[in-house]
């Protein structure tokens, strides 16, 4: 039945928010703003173009059939609702395709267009209201319906309905239509649900659709299963995780740290040296995360070597925590100055304000001996770092530079996993790059 495009149909009520009550932090209520509508406008239009070719909805165009008179492309108010997509103006494309829609309840592009114009905007409850009205009309192709039932499950996403995009989600992967897009959707409910079992399922039937292997992903599954299990105080399903993980992704760093953290934890310390000094091979970046729990097995097997060991870290992978620590235990067995000479060596090469502010530290005695007016500039000087040190994030994700003081295994903003990881610190040119430059 088509659709009426009166006044009372965008005057629905809101949905009830019965959104399943969250099993882990990360569940929550998304909401959309003014500002992803903008950015969201010209993608819409990249995303429209390419679904309207692959379900022939052009090609329809050329069939002077009764589907002829529904072809938007046919009115040139609808490339007009384009041009203002384009120019980022998705509120006065709206009114075009509200009118639009209004002269010809038939068209679905339109009614698509509106449906995710409104959800990029924030107003689920309508592109709901749309995408249910499309769908209940019995003149739809199956691509098209396919379509805007996966447009649907979107604006439950949208609206923290995620019981319902899940059933939706479900229906279309079982029913092939939108196969891969529903299956990506039921695996990013599945992800701020934590649950990981379902994770690994929906991964599994994924491995045919996708272009990169699956491996890192399955292994973070694994691993946050084998959190789980530790927090239960199951250590053999959490060992058994733990080998499910390495098998998939024998690079798997967190499972390396995690069975690290558990021998420590057993007191088999030969094998926690043994797996902390693995991290360095898989992944160098990720030592400052076990040094703690290294420098302990170090101590408990009452090893003297604990200098060499973090000289050897620290001569792989520029590390600021691993300098720290090796400044210490220099600082504790030959005194300040040894301490001293590695941080300045170190600095000489790396911006690292953490490293600065306890040179600086050393040094106060030193300026403190100088006098009054060099221990006060010495002061100020610290005092700016150490400001500036709290600034500092710790941990950035490559892929879209979300920054944190803490590690977070799968970034909070663009969900990638593994792509959190502790900062490094900016590069000093050397002599001769700054010599290149100055000729450039
Ligand atoms: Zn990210």
């Amino acid at each position: 039945m088509p659709v009426s495009w009166g006044r009372e149909y965008f005057c629905t009520q809101r949905p009830s928010r019965s959104a399943r009550p969250p099993r882990g932090q990360g569940s929550r209520v998304r909401a959309g703003g003014r500002g992803a509508a903008v950015s969201g406008a010209l993608l819409l239009l990249f995303l429209l173009l390419p679904v309207a070719a692959a379900s022939g909805w052009w090609l329809a165009r050329r069939d002077p059939g009764p589907r002829a008179r529904t072809a938007p492309g046919a009115d040139p108010d609808f490339f007009r609702g384009i041009n203002y997509l384009l120019d980022e103006q998705p509120d006065k494309a709206i009114d075009v395709f509200l009118k639009l829609a209004a002269v010809d309840g038939e068209t679905v592009e339109t009614h698509l267009a509106l449906g995710s114009l409104f959800r990029r905007r924030g107003e689920a409850d309508r592109a709901i209201r749309i995408h249910q009205n499309l769908i209940a009309r019995d003149n739809l192709s199956a691509e098209q319906r396919g379509y805007a039932l996966f447009e649907l499950g979107q604006d439950y996403m949208r609206a923290g309905l995620l019981d319902r995009a899940e059933i939706l989600f479900q229906e279309l992967a079982e029913i092939g239509l939108q196969r891969e897009r529903a299956l990506r959707g039921l695996l990013d409910i599945y992800q701020q649900e934590r649950d990981w079992g379902q994770c690994l399922e929906v991964a599994e039937r994924l491995k045919p659709f996708s272009e990169r292997p699956l491996a890192a992903e399955i292994a973070q599954y694994q691993c946050e299963l084998a959190e789980e299990a530790r927090r239960r105080a199951d250590p053999d399903a959490a060992r058994r995780a733990l080998a499910r993980a390495q098998d998939v992704d024998p690079q798997c760093v967190r499972a390396t740290i995690i069975e690290g953290q558990m021998a420590l934890a057993d007191g088999d310390r030969e094998a926690a040296l043994a797996l902390f000094l693995r991290v360095a091979d898989q992944g160098a970046r990720y030592v400052p995360e076990v040094l703690p729990g290294l420098m302990q097995a170090l101590e408990e097997l009452g090893r003297t070597d604990l200098i060499a060991v973090l000289a050897g870290l620290a001569a792989r992978e520029s590390s600021g925590p691993v300098i720290l620590a090796l400044s210490e235990a220099q600082l504790q067995e030959s005194g300040a100055a040894a301490a001293k000479a590695t941080l300045t060596g170190y600095l000489a090469r790396n911006v690292d304000l953490a490293a600065l502010e306890r040179l600086l530290d050393l040094q106060a005695g030193t300026a403190a001996a100088l006098g009054a007016e060099a221990a006060y500039r010495a002061g100020v000087v610290h005092g700016v770092v150490r400001h500036l040190l709290t600034r500092q994030p710790v941990y950035q994700c490559d892929h879209c530079g979300f920054s944190a003081r803490a590690l977070h295994w799968q970034c909070p903003s663009c969900k990638r996993w593994g792509t959190v990881q502790p900062v490094q610190p900016e590069r000093i040119p050397g002599d001769e790059v700054l010599r290149e430059r100055r000729l450039a």
